[in-house]
């Protein structure tokens, strides 16, 4: 098993990546010191696949474990199904010691971990992230929330977890779209920080889309590394971790205009990637050459790289909603060559204008 360490201060923990690290869960979590109890939150979809294997592995180690199967889908990350979550918490008898295991993908992920922030003020959290961009992206870094209906992410804390487990087997049987937006993310981390890890993407296309087990393993550790990297500089997102940003601010202003579900997360962060680099060519940061690479990787993917059913007005007045503006002005990531940004607050809306009428 590959093992990425996240070092937090005193919180430190690992992150193991590896064919059938699943079957592993038992004597890693003794390992961390746990013991007795165990709620595993999944989603019905991946539960059905997944949920007993581990339940057996965790039950071959002595835990007494539960699962608690949720609805796929984002309307799950509601303080509606943390109810009943926080309800199973408690008729189980989940202690201040207890672990609680989101086994899924970043809904579940971010559900749970909110949870198990909240639950008894903090208990154990172990992330088993079964879809890509879980286990490139949401699983790491401490973020956990549900939603609001007034906006996406709007409750939630900074949790880090005790450890991830990502088993690189439950890939295959993710469905293509799910494993595309993951791959947005995964393009995002080499545009942001890793020049190789872009050109490894950009050459290894067949292998990754095929599931290749070895070539998976280089792409999420290595993203894995990056987002470490960034989350142990800045965890509480006061500067660097910003960078993690890109094509997210385009992103979240389509996912609200489109509806929530018309384009996934990494759907919206392809297209907003795309538009990144336009205003980073528009504003002399890059060349135009630059951006047709960014492109090309982008729709080798298969990812859309316009929303053509979004009217530009409407994202730009959204654009200024967005949860990472600071003091009213968009903090815009941009960029400067492959694996290099900076971050810009005085971009022009004209610029940015022109930019939305390339992607709508
Ligand atoms: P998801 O959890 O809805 O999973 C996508 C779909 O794939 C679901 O239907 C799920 O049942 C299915 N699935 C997952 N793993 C599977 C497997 N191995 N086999 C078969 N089916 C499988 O969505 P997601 O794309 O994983 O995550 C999106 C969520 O992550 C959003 O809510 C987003 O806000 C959040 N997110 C959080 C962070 C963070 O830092 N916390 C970062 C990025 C995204
Ligand atoms: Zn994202």
């Amino acid at each position: 098993m590959d093992v990425v360490n996240v070092e937090l201060g005193q919180k430190s923990y690992p992150i193991m990546i590896g064919p059938n690290s699943l079957s592993q869960i038992g004597p890693v979590l003794k390992e961390l010191n746990l013991a007795g109890k165990i709620l595993v939150v999944s989603d019905e979809q991946v539960g059905k696949i997944y949920g007993d294997p581990v339940l057996e592995q965790l039950s071959a180690a002595g835990f007494t474990a539960e699962l608690l199967l949720v609805p796929p889908g984002e309307g799950t990350k509601s303080l509606e199904i943390a109810q009943l979550v926080f309800t199973r918490a408690i008729t189980m008898g989940l202690d201040r010691r207890s672990p609680i295991a989101a086994l899924g993908g970043g809904v579940v992920g971010d559900l749970t971990g909110f949870i198990a922030a909240t639950y008894l003020r903090g208990i154990p959290l172990i992330q088993l992230p079964t879809s890509l961009l879980a286990q490139v992206d949401s699983s790491v870094g401490g973020k956990v929330a549900v939603n609001h209906p007034l906006g996406k992410n709007l409750i939630g804390a900074f949790y880090q977890p005790r450890a991830v487990i990502i088993d690189i087997q439950t890939v295959s049987t993710l469905p293509e779209r799910e494993l595309a937006t993951g791959l947005a993310e995964v393009i995002k981390h080499g545009l942001i920080a890793d020049a190789a890890l872009f050109t490894y993407l950009q050459i290894n296309h067949r292998q990754i889309t095929g599931r290749d087990a070895g070539a998976l393993t280089h792409i999420i550790k290595r993203s894995c590394e990056i987002k470490a990297g960034v989350v142990e500089q800045d965890e509480r997102e006061a500067g660097l971790r910003m960078i993690l940003n890109f094509g997210h601010t385009i992103a979240h202003a389509i996912e609200a205009t489109a509806g929530y579900g018309r384009y996934n997360h990494g759907e919206a962060v392809a297209i907003g990637m795309h538009g990144a680099a336009l205003i980073s060519c528009y504003l002399g940061l890059c060349t135009p050459a630059l951006v047709a690479v960014v492109k090309s990787a982008i729709s080798k993917y298969r990812l859309p790289l316009t929303a053509d059913d979004c009217a530009p007005a409407d994202i730009l007045s959204l654009l200024t909603r967005d949860k990472k503006t600071v003091g009213g002005k968009v903090h815009w990531v941009l960029l400067t060559d492959i694996g290099k940004v900076v971050i810009r607050n005085n971009v022009p809306d004209e610029v940015v204008s022109r930019a939305l009428t390339e992607l709508t």
